[in-house]
């Protein structure tokens, strides 16, 4: 049984980690394999000033490791569909890895790119994502810098 709310917590608690940026969001991310063991973690800005924190999570896996196939990623925003900074988007980067399904807790506001794409992409891809209101003010007071009129 997985403890999704206790994973994306988790992931949230990691996007407080992230160095401040005025132009980017602090997100947290962490890969959990189907049996319930963390696999890696991440979070913005973590490995280099341009991380996005599924991609850093990401690249401390080898891209062929079988446990992808069967994990979870737990965002504490929506995976990017596009972004300015690199060509491959973490929706595509998630959707390369094999990865079956995706536990996010806010959607990303139309603030650095117009109607976030992402969960889009994933779902085209044959992948659930599984949204958690109940932790979207968390991820969001992470960012509230960004949001502030
Ligand atoms: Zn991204």
């Amino acid at each position: 049984m997985t403890d999704d709310l206790g994973f994306l917590t988790r992931a949230v608690e990691l996007s407080r980690l992230c160095p401040p940026s005025e132009t980017a969001f602090s997100v947290g991310a962490v890969i959990v394999g189907a049996d319930g063991e963390v696999l890696s973690e991440g979070y913005s800005r973590e490995l280099d000033p341009q991380n996005h924190a599924e991609e850093a999570a990401l690249a401390k896996l080898p891209a062929d490791d079988p446990r992808l196939r069967t994990a979870t990623v737990y965002s504490s925003l929506e995976p990017c569909g596009e972004r300015a900074s690199r060509p491959v988007p973490c929706a595509r980067l998630i959707i390369a890895a094999g990865i079956p399904r995706v536990v996010v807790a806010w959607r990303e506001p139309d603030l650095f790119v117009a109607a976030c794409q992402g969960t889009a992409l994933l779902e085209a891809a044959g992948i659930e994502v599984v949204e958690l209101p109940e932790l979207a003010e968390a991820a969001r007071a992470v960012n509230a810098h960004l949001l502030a009129p």
